[in-house]
């Protein structure tokens, strides 16, 4: 396959990614990805294995969209955790949100 076509998945799930398309996670290592152009099928993605259901996957044997749909999940929720530790770190060191003298950190902003 052409590296054309592994870029072209690539900004296909990433398509997914930003149109909200509907991911479930199974487990940390196995997700679901209905079909976009079949009601009713579900497609299901090993990331570890950078392996998918779909024909797409079957055919060629590259990461497909939903591969990557899965990534831009993935590296997504990451984000967030870490935010949200950062969030939790914070209010260990300054409950109130206030830190030294008057020095006010807003929650969630890194300065
Ligand atoms: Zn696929």
């Amino acid at each position: 396959m052409s590296k054309q076509k592994l870029a072209s998945n690539f900004e296909r799930g990433k398509r997914m990614f930003e149109a909200d398309s509907t991911v479930e996670r199974i487990t940390d290592d196995l997700y679901e990805v209905p079909s976009e152009s079949r009601p009713g099928i579900i497609h299901q993605v090993i990331p570890s294995l950078k392996v998918c259901t779909c024909e797409n996957f079957q055919r060629y044997g590259e990461p497909c969209k939903h591969f990557y749909l899965v990534q831009f999940v993935r590296a997504a929720a990451i984000k967030t955790m870490l935010a949200e530790n950062q969030v939790k770190a914070l209010s260990k060191i300054a409950p109130d949100g206030i830190v030294g003298e008057n020095k006010k950190y807003k929650i969630g902003v890194i300065q």
